[in-house]
């Protein structure tokens, strides 16, 4: 980058410049300070690196000196050459400390070949053994105590877009602060790769900066998918393969509760488990192979019968059409609320996943929260390997939440305690958990007890709600389908009954965990959507 405030001059130096340099590298002239700052921001948002600038000394309002002192704030590694006057080398000589100078140059600089080029060879080679490598990829600067920051994180991880993160307190965090014209409050600050700067953007607008498809790009398809967690990425991996027009849309980033999941070990084909990251990366990069649409950060909150067509409407009012729909919206396990809890999840903690975990809890002591079926059956598979279970229930006794039948299971095993009246209130632990404190609800007292194992089943509530009235649910709100409707539903007005995964609605089909009494596992999530575009082929072909 030359600046220098005469025209002819600038002119005349970016000529030469880019008569040697224009094939390897870009030449960008200004003709005044502020100029020259404003195109160095934006470069600095784009990602761009800046080799060498060159600055005429005595300029009028910002002179050459005070130019290289702010550039230096956003391009430190750049070499800092000043053109001067002979009647200047003096000042010249006293700024070599003041902007750490690497060169200054007398003008006229003719012929070039010997005065201008021999010097900028010897600092382009400097500035190319330096650390210049260019950041073009998202850049996320925040503060770890931010939640917005992490958030960010996380939703630019799951989606697998490359960033580079910069804490607000670094100087390169602080350099692309200062080149937003954004203080330190104002974070998390992104970037996009265009150089667009966003002050703490909401999901979809980060989405669409990023390069995320957020807007399906017809609107009728053959199949539209909601939820792209592992039933929803298997149903469009096997419909698009299949020839489907195939569009699937996700309120936030692709893999659902399998996306959080750190080890998967039961996965087919994964005998040393998979990251729910991996899988959901391989999973989306298949889908969008076979030609499958991917809309993320899209609520769908409506779905409507339009005579052969399934109206399947987003929260912004737009809408899409398809012959077929199947819903793979998932659940979300409720959490428990005590101290500590959230930083050990995974780590010790774990909700919904016994049976994954069983084996690593041989021989040792486990606690189950929870009094319903699912905590009861958790504690009688844990036991067979554990060395203790302790199932602590809120309530005064197993009786009015769980199954007659599994209350006398448990109550035949005898390496399993049901500790009544009682919550956790904290979990501790620095990297994983190690112990809990416990309340006993009808005196209030609080013991500690040594636990590396906790599992919580305390329900699963399925993301059925905006479903209410359209299709049929159980008391829970997991979509009913096929034979666990009968032979014909409410008003179902076909002559055969609903095909297996089929809702109440001819057409549209459930797959996962929010269809009732299903599996709660990635492999029977990933099988019931396979399974569902199977039968969308049957539904298609009986029209
Ligand atoms: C921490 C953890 C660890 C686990 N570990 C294992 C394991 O090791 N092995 C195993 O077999 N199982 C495991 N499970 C269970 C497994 O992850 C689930 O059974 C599986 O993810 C269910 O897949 P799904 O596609 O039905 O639903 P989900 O994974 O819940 O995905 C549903 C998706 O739909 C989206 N969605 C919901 N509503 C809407 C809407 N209205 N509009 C648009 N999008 C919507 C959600 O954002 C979500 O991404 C684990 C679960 C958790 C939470």
């Amino acid at each position: 980058m030359s600046v220098d405030d005469d025209p002819t001059v600038s002119r005349a130096i970016a000529r030469d410049l880019r008569r040697r340099y224009g094939e390897s590298y870009r030449i960008v002239r200004a003709e005044s300070g502020a100029q020259a700052l404003d195109a160095l921001r934006q470069m600095k948002l784009r990602g761009d690196v800046v080799a060498v600038l060159l600055a005429d000394y005595r300029m009028p309002e910002m002179s050459g000196l005070q130019f290289l002192e702010q550039a230096m704030d956003l391009y430190p590694a750049a070499r800092r050459v000043l053109l001067t006057a002979y009647a200047d080398t003096s000042a010249a000589i006293d700024a070599i400390n003041v902007v750490d100078l690497d060169y200054y140059l007398l003008k006229p600089w003719d012929p070039p070949e010997e005065k201008l080029y021999p010097v900028l060879d010897a600092q382009l080679e400097s500035w190319r053994s330096s650390d210049y490598r260019p950041v073009p990829e998202t850049k996320l600067v925040g503060h770890r105590w931010s939640a917005r920051s992490s958030e960010i994180r996380e939703f630019l991880a799951r989606n697998q877009v490359p960033y580079r993160w910069y804490s607000s307190e670094s100087p390169e965090g602080q350099r692309l602060l200062t080149a937003a014209g954004v203080d330190a409050q104002s974070i998390p600050l992104v970037v996009a790769p265009d150089g667009t700067a966003m002050v703490a953007p909401s999901d979809a607008e980060l989405a669409q900066r990023v390069g995320l498809r957020t807007s399906p790009s017809s609107d009728f398809y053959d199949l539209v998918v909601v939820g792209g967690g592992p039933a929803g990425l298997g149903a469009a991996v096997y419909g698009a393969s299949e020839g489907l027009r195939t569009v699937l849309v996700e309120r936030t980033a692709t893999g659902g509760q399998a996306g959080q999941s750190s080890r998967i070990e039961n996965y087919l084909g994964f005998p040393d488990g998979v990251s729910g990251a991996q899988l959901t990366e391989r999973a989306r990069r298949q889908a969008i192979k076979f030609g499958a649409e991917l809309v993320t950060t899209r609520d769908v909150v409506g779905l409507e019968v339009n005579g052969a067509a399934r109206t399947v409407r987003f929260a912004d009012g737009n809408s899409i059409d398809a012959q077929t729909v199947i819903l793979a919206t998932g659940v979300s396990y409720r959490r428990l609320g005590a101290d500590g809890i959230d930083s050990l999840t995974g780590r010790g903690v774990f909700y919904g996943s016994a049976l994954t975990e069983a084996a690593n809890c041989a021989g040792r002591d486990v606690y189950i929260v929870g009094g319903a079926n699912s905590a009861g059956q958790a504690a009688v598979y844990l036991a067979r390997s554990a060395q203790q279970v302790t199932l602590l229930v809120r309530g005064t006794s197993l009786e009015s939440s769980m199954s007659h039948y599994l209350i006398e299971q448990i109550a035949a095993i005898d390496n399993i305690t049901v500790r009544a009246c009682c919550e956790v209130v904290e979990a501790h632990g620095a990297d994983e958990l190690e112990a809990l404190t416990l309340r006993d609800c009808t005196t209030g007292q609080t013991s500690r007890v040594d636990a590396g194992w906790l599992f919580v089943f305390i329900g699963a509530t399925p993301h059925t709600d905006w479903l209410d009235g359209t299709l049929t649910r159980d008391q829970y709100g997991f979509l009913l389908a096929g034979p666990d409707l009968g032979a014909t539903p409410p008003g179902w007005n076909l002559d055969r009954s609903p095909f297996h995964l089929e809702t109440s609605v001819p057409g549209v089909f459930v797959a996962g965990d929010a269809r009732a009494e299903s599996a709660k596992r990635v492999a029977s999530a990933v099988g019931e959507g396979a399974m569902a575009v199977m039968l969308v082929h049957r539904y298609l072909e009986g029209l």
